[in-house]
């Protein structure tokens, strides 16, 4: 029978009604790819580039040339702008804001085909260091709120380069998801001074039912209210309310974690398009009107990565409800992708 489930950190009921003749998502993902010919993110194109705002060079043992590993750079039709100035006015009933922010790409690597699932750990560390720097380095600018880091994985959400990339969107304002989310984790602190991610954490590799995969300092569960087939979250074990307060064991481990799950993916979705989502704390330096209580964040918010395999386009009914129906239960999802062994494992 279907269930209505809700989530605590989102507040958004989901309908779980599993039809259990199917397992995995029958669809295969339509995936375009762009010729390395005309990719503005290959090696010998940097002329295509504005900018390069950050590069991590390798360089060869034997004294010979210089390569770069990763790249930050801006996008070139950016979201929003660095210059200008920040000014908030009305029409009427209607409020605006300047469209400050920042919006850069991370190119992730030179090799314009390789699957995310065969970037190296080392490769994977290198990516997650550079999210923190570009983190802490946009967070100086008091009018950025917030930075959004997702990655998006295959032809989709009008993605136009298939290059291993990952995109940053820095806000003037606290998206309000995000803010919804920290009001929750919030009001569970306030009633139980505990965190309800640690909580979540807790009962869930208690019950080891919705649990993909765990290590020292991550696990990767479906939560208990997805919103659609086979999503993720990775969590840290250890409470920590801001990404970039990660140390290098956590990083190496996360990077192992990551690399688990998008073999997985692969294995057992037959290489589904997935789209990779940040939610940490918002910018601490800059001041905000906020329906949380910024002094107490450290205490009760705590980051996560959420990973969406074959993100769903909006039906009406999602439209018009803000409610998902998912039709794999989060336990079947788990223990299907339990048994979908990564490569290292095999
Ligand atoms: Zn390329
Ligand atoms: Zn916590």
């Amino acid at each position: 029978m279907p269930q209505l489930r809700y989530d605590p950190i989102t507040r958004q009921w989901v309908i779980i009604a599993p039809d259990r003749g199917r397992r995995p998502p029958a669809q295969r993902t339509v995936r375009r790819e762009s010729a390395p010919e005309h990719c503005a993110f290959c090696s010998g194109h940097d002329d295509h580039l504005t900018k390069i705002i950050r590069e991590i060079v390798f360089c060869h043992p034997d004294g010979g040339a210089r390569e770069w590993l990763l790249r930050v750079v801006p996008n070139r039709v950016p979201a929003l702008v660095v210059e200008g100035d920040l000014r908030r006015t009305a029409k009427g009933v209607y409020d605006r804001i300047s469209g400050i922010g920042a919006h850069e790409i991370v190119i992730e690597g030179r090799d314009h085909r390789q699957h995310p699932a065969d970037m190296s750990s080392a490769m994977l560390e290198k990516l997650i260091g550079i999210w923190c720097e570009r983190m802490d380095d946009l967070m100086r600018d008091i009018r950025l709120r917030y930075v959004q880091i997702f990655k998006n994985y295959g032809m989709i959400g009008g993605e136009t380069v298939s290059h291993p990339h990952s995109q940053i969107i820095a806000t003037p304002v606290i998206p309000p998801r995000v803010e919804q989310e920290l009001v929750s984790m919030q009001a569970h602190y306030l009633a139980k001074e505990r965190c309800l991610v640690c909580d979540v954490i807790e009962q869930e590799l208690a019950d080891g039912e919705r649990v993909v995969t765990v290590n020292e300092d991550f696990v990767a569960i479906c939560p208990y209210a997805s919103p659609t087939p086979f999503d993720l979250s990775i969590l840290p074990r250890r409470h920590q309310h801001d990404m970039r307060d990660i140390d290098a064991r956590q990083t190496r481990n996360l990077a192992l974690l990551l690399k688990d799950l998008f073999q997985r993916l692969r294995r057992g979705l037959a290489d589904p398009t997935f789209t990779l989502t940040l939610r940490t704390a918002p910018n601490p330096k800059a001041e905000s009107v906020s329906a949380f209580d910024a002094r107490l964040i450290g205490r009760f918010a705590h980051w996560r990565l959420d990973l969406t395999p074959h993100p769903p386009l909006v039906g009406g009914f999602e439209q018009g409800t803000g409610m998902w129906i998912n039709p794999t239960a989060p336990e079947d999802a788990a223990g299907f992708l339990r048994d979908a062994i990564p490569d290292a494992q095999r």
